[in-house]
């Protein structure tokens, strides 16, 4: 068979970061998947960490995990929470990444006897990397998103290697992001996003469309100003406006015609329809759903920046969209439920409640009490990664009486060491890459509310953990009533446990990776019904006991 030619797109953006790059490209992707191309997107990061597993939530927003293991950007989540499919680790380019390589084949000495220079060395890497990444996936449609801002020194040589690609290829298209801000309503300014353009101009690249936000729709005239000052018809210039949900976007550029400016740049079928049937049906259950609101308490420790928990809280929306309710979350900050007796003041009004991942020991108590709260009350609630080792520490303590029981993250000298050091982690000095990390298979038991969440015995999820549940008190937790419901076939590790009197299922594993618009995660599918069901229950339900 004669080699695919991929084709290839570059999304940049200019201005300012913050614009929504991934969503953007994670909405071309999808016009081009619903036609049954193959598309696979690639993100390049300018900073010099080889990946963001390191790196702090607070500044970067969280880390997404793929099933190889690779820390990755959480523009991945938004690619694959798009594209309904995992990407490998081969998909994710960064600065560091790409030195590393430079200096390793530098030392072996593949470069004997040349200086290794920026060009054509490191632009030589780049260009190879992404064409290979088209080859391994078979992609008929590469899109490459360029993180950070055009003129950020970052990014400067990876546009050059782009720019070197475009002059090099025949099917390549070039999408300009840009904003375009309004002083008063209906007067919007296209000046920055002109000097934009010049400066992207001024690296030797043109852009074929261009794609903008702004405050209110894109007015007639700012297009007509930009396809002017900035050498792109107006036909290719689309509008990025406000929306109610992300997922939105590519139903708006459908209807705006990018696609043809892409077929037209890249020699595809101008005429091929798109099949975003089902889309659009989920799409309208989360702009419109006909049951009421669910109101959800996300209680965790990076609540002032949501970008933190991005994917659960996508995985929340998935589920609510699947049992047709609006989604409500409550942020609320674990270390200030430390600080009240009564939790119910705060988490009362909620139908259900969620401890996600974390590290570190700030706000570890009002979790806690969030959790004894949930199981006492018969909230619904589900845990993720740390919200296991928690459920697990409460449960020794409160039902077990296991007086400070703890994980020995927290305390070392605990006497109940219920949460431990997975032994891979005894001997690791290193922080980047070391944990557990990627997908791990998990076996379901029968008859549990895991098993018929996923409805078959053996699932796989993607893990980011140094600590598991401590093998020595599975036991006694079990015979407490604790149901361990998930474990690793190999080693035993406790994947999920459960509550048996309520709705109440937390996981090793970050489940919430891999929900996804059109395939949700099962639990938290079981979640929202069991939410939903929280406060309509005749019977006596916890509701009553708030006083509600
Ligand atoms: N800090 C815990 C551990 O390392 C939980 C990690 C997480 O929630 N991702 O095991």
């Amino acid at each position: 068979m004669p080699e695919k030619k991929t084709k290839f797109i570059v999304i940049a953006g200019s201005i300012m970061s913050g614009l929504g790059k991934g969503i953007v490209t994670s909405s071309v992707a999808k016009l081009l998947q619903a036609r049954g191309y193959i598309v696979v997107p690639i993100k390049f990061d300018g900073y010099l960490n080889v990946d963001c597993g390191t790196m702090n939530p607070f500044r970067h927003g969280e880390v997404f995990v793929l099933d190889d293991g690779t820390e990755v950007d959480m523009d991945f989540g938004t690619y694959e929470r798009f594209l309904n499919k995992s990407l490998p680790g081969r998909c994710s380019i960064t600065g560091g990444k790409l030195f590393q390589r430079i200096i390793e084949k530098e030392r072996k000495g593949e470069y004997l006897g040349r200086d290794v220079q920026f060009v054509p060395h490191l632009t030589g890497e780049i260009k190879d990397w992404v064409q290979n990444v088209g080859r391994e996936n078979d992609a008929d449609i590469v899109l490459i998103e360029v993180g950070g801002t055009v003129g950020d020194l970052e990014s400067g040589y990876f546009l050059e290697a782009m720019r070197q690609l475009y002059f090099e290829r025949d099917n390549m298209v070039f999408i300009q992001l840009t904003y375009v801000p309004s002083l008063s309503i209906g007067e919007q300014k296209t000046k920055p996003t002109q000097q934009a353009t010049r400066l992207l101009q001024s690296l030797g690249i043109q852009p074929d469309i261009i794609i903008t936000r702004e405050q209110e729709n894109l007015a007639d005239e700012s297009k007509k100003k930009i396809s002017t000052y900035c050498n792109v018809p107006e036909e290719a210039v689309f509008d990025d406006p406000h929306l109610a949900t992300v997922y939105e976007l590519p139903l708006v550029l459908e209807k705006q015609g990018v696609y043809r400016q892409l077929a037209r740049k890249l020699g595809l079928d101008e005429g091929k329809e798109a099949d975003l049937k089902e889309w659009h049906k989920k799409v309208s259950r989360i702009i419109e759903p006909k049951e009421r609101p669910l109101k959800i308490a996300i209680v965790g420790k990076y609540t002032a920046v949501k970008d933190a928990y991005i994917s659960v809280r996508e995985a929340l929306v998935h589920g609510a969209a699947a049992v047709n309710s609006r989604l409500e979350i409550g942020w609320i900050e674990a270390s200030d439920l430390e600080k009240i007796y009564d939790v119910a003041e705060v988490l009362a009004p909620y139908d259900g409640i969620v401890v996600p991942g974390g590290f570190g020991e700030r706000g570890i108590e009002g979790k806690i009490k969030a959790i004894r709260y949930a199981r006492e009350n018969k909230v619904p609630f589900v845990g993720l990664c740390l919200g296991l080792q928690l459920m697990v520490v409460e449960y020794a303590r409160n039902v077990c009486g296991l007086e400070d029981a703890n994980s020995t993250e927290f305390n070392k000298k605990t006497p109940h060491p219920v949460v431990d050091f997975l032994p891979e982690q005894q001997q690791i000095s290193r922080m980047g890459g070391t944990m557990r990390l990627g997908a791990y298979e998990c076996v379901l038991k029968k008859g549990t509310m895991a098993h018929k969440a996923y409805g078959e015995e053996k699932i796989s999820e993607r893990h980011r953990h140094r600590y598991e549940v401590n093998p020595e008190y599975v036991k006694k937790l079990e015979e407490q009533g604790l149901v361990i419901s998930g474990v690793h076939p190999k080693n035993n590790i406790v994947e999920i446990a459960e509550w048996k009197e309520s709705f109440g299922v937390a996981t090793q594993p970050h489940i919430e990776l891999k929900s996804r618009l059109e395939t949700p995660g099962p639990i938290f599918v079981e979640f929202m019904k069991a939410a939903k069901n929280y406060r309509e229950k005749p019977s006596k339900s916890a509701g009553e006991t708030h006083g509600e």
